[in-house]
């Protein structure tokens, strides 16, 4: 091994499947987790250390992660909403969304306050 580490025996979690949005939901705490505690931790040790080339790895890897967090969450808010969700209506453009925008219609950027929420 490159850095002369020596891989420790280890037990994996048992992993459990649940409904997409259940796993979604674990997916982005997991990347989160890691880019958050994780890698932070590791680069730490790595820094002590002074090894150079973990750090570098380390410092790709928390990146990918907070990658990963990010399209975990963009398909979770893009799963089919509850049926009984409430529905917004820009009443300027007619956009119509399950999410109400912070600030502007995101299609004719008038103020989100033109949205009607329809339920
Ligand atoms: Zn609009």
């Amino acid at each position: 091994m490159a850095l002369g580490g020596k891989i420790k025996d280890f037990k994996l979690d048992e992993v459990k499947a649940g409904t997409t949005a259940e796993n979604l939901h674990a997916a982005v705490k997991g990347e989160t987790y890691e880019k958050e505690t994780m890698y932070p931790d590791f680069l730490k040790q790595a820094k002590s250390d002074g090894a150079k080339e973990a750090i570098r790895t380390l410092l790709y890897a928390q990146k990918a992660e907070a990658e990963h967090a990010k399209l975990y969450q963009e398909a979770l808010d893009n799963l089919s909403p509850p049926a009984d969700a409430p529905i917004y209506v820009c009443k300027v453009c007619g956009y119509t969304t399950t999410r109400l925008p912070e600030r502007n219609c995101v299609s004719c950027r008038e103020p989100a306050s033109q949205y009607v929420r329809i339920d």
